[in-house]
């Protein structure tokens, strides 16, 4: 029985680094990089480049934080540790808007002490 790949060879390993780089994007992901094509002052190409330099990991075997989010308490992953005495969050409490509550916290906090 032949199988249809039969007539596959594989292809030879690449001795090189290739220069063109084929990626199938949603008509999404066009979008989201044609804005950060603009919010990087960039063409598009220096973009993916730079988002690939961002996902891989860094040269000298640096791979990131643990750290403790202020607000929920979950771990999460981040490029810098955290700052001891600061807040930190992670990307869900930022996006629900935690850090800038802490910040009208405090704020009313101090306003009821200057008050007393
Ligand atoms: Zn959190």
């Amino acid at each position: 029985m032949t199988r249809l790949d039969d007539d596959f060879e594989p292809a030879p390993a690449l001795n090189y680094v290739p220069r063109i780089l084929v990626v199938d994007l949603s008509g999404d992901d066009g979008v989201a990089l044609q804005q950060l094509a603009v919010v990087m002052k960039q063409p598009i190409p220096a973009v993916v480049h730079e988002l690939i330099r961002r996902a891989m990991p860094r040269q000298n075997g640096h791979v990131g934080y643990k750290n403790t989010c202020s607000s929920c308490g979950k771990e999460y992953a981040a490029i810098r540790r955290a700052i001891p005495g600061k807040r930190s969050y992670c990307s869900d409490c930022r996006a629900t808007g935690e850090p800038a509550a802490d910040r009208a916290r405090d704020y009313r906090e101090r306003k009821a002490k200057e008050r007393q």
